[in-house]
C-alpha cells in the first residue's frame, strides 16, 4: 500500500494543473485517472485561452430563438426529448442566472479567474516545454446580421470598463485578419488577449509530463473506488491501493459518479457537445479560431486541420451520440470557410467526437471543500471555459489547501452556495 499527501482525481486538464501546483507547493502528489491524460473532455475543446471571457453563455432571452431550439431548427442547442423533465430544474436555475443583472455579477465574480488564465497558461506551458502550442493571435467572433452585433453593446461596455482589451472590425477588416473567410458577415470582434492552442491533448500531456518530472506520480484507477479507511482516504489502483490524508475530485462531468455515493449532491449537469476535422481546401488557413456568433459554431485550426466545435446539446452524458446540430451548422460553415475532406479525429478514431461540458446552472466552477467531508477538496464544473481555467485553479486551489494567501477570493467558487 502506497501512501501520499493528496491524491488528485482525474487528469485532465483541471487536475493535471492542480496536481502540478500542490507538487511545487512540497507536497507529494499522486494523479489517478482511468485513461490517459488529456484524454476526456480536455482532448476535443476549441483550444481557446477565454481569459476576456465576460458575460457567460446565457439562457435565450427571445422567442424566435428560443423556437427554433424547441422544434430542432438552430444550431445553437439540441436536446433529447425523454431527458428535458430531468434537466428542467437544472434550466430555471440556469434561466434565472442569465437574467442580465445576476449575469454582470458573475462576470464581477469570475473576472480574478478570467484575468489571471493567460498568465498562469504563460508559465505553466513555458516551463513544460509546451509553449510551441500557444497562438497569441488572440480570437474573432463574426456577427452576420446588425441586430446581433448591435446586442453587443452592454458587453463591449463592460470590457471598456474592466480595460479588457478588443478590436470592433468591419467585414474588410476583419478579411484582411483572416483572408479565407468569405464575406457573409458584416462586423467582427477581435479579442486580441485571447490565446488558442494547436493541440489542447498535447498541451494536458505536456502539463502531466511536467509534473512527472518534478517527481510526481501517475496512477491508473478508477475513482469510484474512492473510500475512508479511518482519518486516510484510499483509492484502488492497477497499482494497489492508494492512502493519502487529502483527496482532490477533479473529474470533470464525471464528478457526480463520486460525489453522490458520499452524500454530497450538488447541481452538475452537461452541456454536450461536438467536434470534427475538416483539411482546408488549397491554401485557406486561419490563423486564430473564428466564432460565427448566430450559429453558435467555432472553427477551430489545431493540428489535425480545422476543428468545427458544435453548440450546447442536453442529453444524458452517457446516452448514444446524436450529432444534429453538426449537420445543421456545416451548411454555414462551408459558407464562410473552406472546409476540405473530413479528417479522423486522431489519437481516438472517428469523424465526430462527443464530449461533456461540465456546468452549474450558475456558470461558476466549485473550487474549494467539499462541504462536511474532512480532507475532501473539489476542482470541477469549469463549463465553457475548463481549458481556460484549469492553471489559474490549480494555483488558486492549491493556495488555499496549503495555507497560503489565496491570489483572489475564492468564496464566489465555494460549493457552499448549493447546499447552505
Ligand atoms: C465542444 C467543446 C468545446 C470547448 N471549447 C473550449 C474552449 O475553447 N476553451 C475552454 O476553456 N474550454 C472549452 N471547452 C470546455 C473544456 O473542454 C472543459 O471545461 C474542460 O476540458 C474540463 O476539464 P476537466 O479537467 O474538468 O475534465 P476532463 O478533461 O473531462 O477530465 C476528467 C478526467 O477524469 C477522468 N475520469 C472520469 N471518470 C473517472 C473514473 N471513474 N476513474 C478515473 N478517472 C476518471 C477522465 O478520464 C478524464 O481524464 C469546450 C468543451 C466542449 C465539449
Amino acid at each position: 500500500m502506497a501512501r501520499t499527501d493528496v491524491i488528485v482525481l482525474g487528469a485532465g486538464i483541471v487536475g493535471t494543473s492542480v496536481a502540478v501546483h500542490l507538487l511545487k507547493r512540497g507536497l507529494s502528489v499522486a494523479l489517478v485517472d482511468r485513461g490517459g491524460a488529456g484524454e476526456g473532455t480536455s482532448y476535443g475543446n476549441a483550444g481557446i485561452i477565454e481569459g476576456n471571457t465576460i458575460f457567460p453563455a446565457a439562457f435565450p432571452s427571445d422567442w424566435p430563438t428560443l423556437l427554433r431550439i424547441a422544434f430542432k431548427r438552430s444550431p445553437l442547442a439540441n436536446y433529447h426529448l425523454a431527458f428535458l423533465p430531468k434537466i428542467a430544474p437544472w434550466l430555471l436555475v440556469f434561466r434565472a442566472a442569465s437574467q442580465p443583472e445576476r449575469l454582470v455579477e458573475t462576470a464581477q465574480a469570475m473576472r480574478p479567474l478570467f484575468a489571471r488564465a493567460v498568465a498562469e497558461h504563460e508559465s505553466l506551458s513555458l516551463e513544460s516545454g509546451a509553449a510551441k502550442y500557444l497562438r497569441r493571435t488572440g480570437w474573432l467572433k463574426l456577427y452576420r446580421t446588425e441586430a446581433a452585433f448591435a446586442g453587443l453593446k452592454r458587453e463591449l461596455d463592460l470590457a471598456a470598463s474592466l480595460g479588457i482589451a478588443n478590436v470592433p472590425l468591419d467585414r474588410d477588416a476583419a478579411r484582411a485578419l483572416e483572408p479565407s473567410l468569405a464575406p457573409v458577415f458584416r462586423h467582427a470582434v477581435h479579442w486580441t488577449g485571447a490565446v488558442s492552442v494547436s493541440n489542447p491533448l498535447a498541451l494536458t500531456r505536456a502539463y502531466a509530463a511536467r509534473f512527472a518530472a518534478l517527481g510526481g506520480l501517475s496512477f491508473t484507477g478508477d475513482a469510484r473506488s474512492l473510500h475512508r479507511g479511518g482519518t486516510q482516504w484510499r483509492v484502488d489502483t492497477a497499482s494497489g491501493p492508494l492512502d493519502a490524508g487529502e483527496v482532490v475530485i477533479a473529474l470533470g462531468p464525471w464528478l457526480p459518479d463520486v460525489l453522490d455515493p458520499l452524500g454530497v449532491k450538488l447541481p452538475l449537469a452537461v452541456k454536450r457537445g461536438y467536434h470534427r476535422h475538416f483539411r482546408p481546401q488549397g491554401n485557406a488557413a486561419l490563423a486564430r479560431p473564428v466564432l460565427d456568433a448566430e450559429n453558435g459554431y467555432v472553427l477551430a485550426p489545431m493540428e489535425q486541420g480545422i476543428r468545427v466545435t458544435s453548440g450546447v446539446e442536453f442529453a444524458a452524458r452517457d446516452a448514444p451520440p446524436t450529432p444534429v446540430q453538426l449537420n445543421r451548422l456545416l451548411p454555414a460553415a462551408h459558407e464562410l470557410f473552406p472546409l476540405g475532406e473530413p479528417v479522423e479525429s486522431q489519437p481516438f478514431g472517428g469523424k465526430t467526437w462527443l464530449g461533456a461540458r461540465p456546468c452549474f446552472p450558475d456558470s461558476r466552477p466549485v473550487i474549494g471543500r467539499a462541504p462536511g467531508q474532512a480532507g475532501l477538496w473539489l476542482a470541477c464544473g469549469h463549463a465553457h471555459w475548463g481549458l481556460t481555467l484549469g492553471p489559474a485553479t490549480g494555483r488558486l486551489l492549491a493556495e488555499m489547501m496549503t495555507g497560503a494567501t489565496p491570489f483572489c477570493d475564492p468564496q464566489p467558487y465555494a460549493a457552499e452556495r448549493f447546499t447552505r
